[in-house]
C-alpha cells in the first residue's frame, strides 16, 4: 500500500518535505476485517492544527505514522458478514491507496446514485458542519440575514445554500477570487458578495450590509470576525467554525479590537466542533442526498489525482486553490 506520512512537525506554512510516500506490506486478513480500495481521500484544514506538537481537541499526527483523515472507498476483501467484497464505506485512515483493518472501524454507505466523495463534502463531514452550524450553533431563524466567510469552500459552498433553506432572507459571502464571488452569486445562490482581497474586509462588508448582519458563520476568524462584529445587530449570533487565516502562523495575532460590541448589542459567539452534531448526521444526511439529487443543492469538487499527490493538494488547498470540497482520488 502507497501511504503518506508525516515525518517533521512544520512551523508556519508545511513543505512537502514535511511528509514522506512509504509503501507498506499488508498482512493477511485476520478474522472479521476488511481490505478498501479508497477511491477518494479527504484534505482538510483542521489537519494543519494536527501537524502541531501541543493537544488541541483531536490528538496530534504522530510522526512517522500514515495520516489518518476521511476517506471513502470499496471493499476488495473481506472476512466480515457485515461488509462483503464490494461495499462501499466511509473510514478515517487516511492518506493511503488500501485500507485495512477490523470492519468495525469502516461504515457502509447507502446507494444513492451519487459519487461516493460526497459522503467526504456536501453530504459528509463538511455539509454537516455547515448545517449543524446554521441551524443549530447559530440558531439561524426565518428572515435572518447571513453573512459567510470563505464562502466557496466545502463548507462555505453549502452554507449558503442551507441557510436559504433554513430561511434567511439575505446571505453574503466573501472569497478571495474574482471567479469565486462571481460563482457565489451565480451558483451558489448568495445575494452579494465580495473578494476580501480587493479591500479591507470592514469597509466591504459594511457596503454588502446596510441593515446589518443577524448571524455571521465565521470560518476565517482575523480581520472577518472582526468586521462581522461591527456589523451584527441586536441579538446577533456567531458560529465560530474555524479560523483558517490564522492556522499556519508563526505569532499571536491581535484579537478583535472591537470585542465590546458583544456587550452593547447582545451579541453571542459561540464556537463549536462538528463532532459534538454527530447525532445531526442522520436527518442531514437524509435531506442533503435527496437536495444533491433533485438538483436544488449544487456542489463543486477540485480533484487532485494520486495519492502521492496529497501532500500538494493539502497545501494547495490551505492557499485557496480549491472551489468547493478538495479531494484526492487514490
Ligand atoms: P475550504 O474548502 O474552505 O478550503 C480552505 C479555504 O480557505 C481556501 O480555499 C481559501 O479560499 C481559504 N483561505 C485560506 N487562507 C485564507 C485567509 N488568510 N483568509 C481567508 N480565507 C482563506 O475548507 P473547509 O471548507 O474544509 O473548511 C473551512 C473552515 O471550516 C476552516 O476554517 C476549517 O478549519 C473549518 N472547519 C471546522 C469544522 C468544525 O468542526 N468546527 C469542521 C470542518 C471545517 P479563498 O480562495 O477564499 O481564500
Amino acid at each position: 500500500s502507497t501511504q503518506i506520512q508525516l515525518i517533521r512537525r512544520p512551523v508556519g506554512t508545511p513543505t512537502e518535505e514535511d511528509f514522506a510516500t512509504v509503501t507498506v506490506d499488508l498482512p493477511d486478513l485476520g478474522p472479521d476485517e476488511v481490505r478498501v480500495r479508497n477511491k477518494f481521500v479527504s484534505v482538510d484544514p483542521y489537519m494543519r492544527g494536527r501537524m502541531n506538537e501541543s493537544k488541541s481537541y483531536i490528538q496530534p499526527f504522530g510522526l512517522n505514522e500514515t495520516m489518518t483523515g476521511g476517506a471513502v472507498g470499496r471493499v476488495v476483501e473481506s472476512t466480515s458478514d457485515v461488509l462483503p467484497v464490494g461495499t462501499a464505506v466511509l473510514h478515517g485512515l487516511g492518506w493511503r491507496d488500501l485500507a485495512q483493518g477490523p470492519a468495525a472501524q469502516f461504515t457502509a454507505l447507502p446507494d444513492t446514485g451519487l459519487s461516493l466523495s460526497v459522503f467526504l463534502g456536501a453530504a459528509g463531514m463538511t455539509g454537516l458542519t455547515a448545517y449543524a452550524g446554521l441551524k443549530r450553533v447559530a440558531g439561524l431563524r426565518e428572515g435572518d440575514v447571513v453573512f459567510i466567510s470563505g464562502a466557496a469552500g466545502a463548507v462555505g459552498s453549502m452554507a449558503g445554500q442551507l441557510a436559504r433553506k433554513l430561511g434567511a432572507s439575505r446571505v453574503i459571502g466573501s472569497a478571495g477570487s474574482a471567479e469565486k464571488v462571481s460563482l457565489l452569486k451565480e451558483k451558489y445562490g448568495y445575494d452579494e458578495a465580495f473578494n476580501y482581497r480587493d479591500a479591507p474586509v470592514r469597509r466591504q462588508l459594511r457596503a454588502a450590509t446596510p441593515d446589518g448582519i443577524d448571524v455571521y458563520f465565521d470560518n476565517v476568524g482575523g480581520d472577518h470576525l472582526e468586521a462581522a462584529l461591527d456589523r451584527l445587530n441586536t441579538g446577533g449570533r456567531a458560529a465560530l467554525c474555524g479560523a483558517i487565516s490564522q492556522y499556519n502562523s508563526t505569532e499571536r495575532s491581535p484579537g478583535p479590537d472591537n470585542m465590546a460590541n458583544l456587550v452593547t448589542r447582545s451579541l453571542k459567539l459561540e464556537g463549536f466542533i462538528v463532532a459534538q452534531h454527530q447525532d445531526l448526521q442522520p436527518e442531514f444526511a437524509g435531506k442533503m442526498t435527496g437536495w444533491l439529487a433533485d438538483g436544488s443543492v449544487v456542489f463543486d469538487e477540485t480533484v487532485v489525482d494520486g495519492i502521492g499527490n496529497a501532500v500538494g493538494a493539502f497545501l494547495d488547498m490551505m492557499n485557496g486553490a480549491n472551489t468547493g470540497k478538495m479531494l484526492v482520488r487514490a
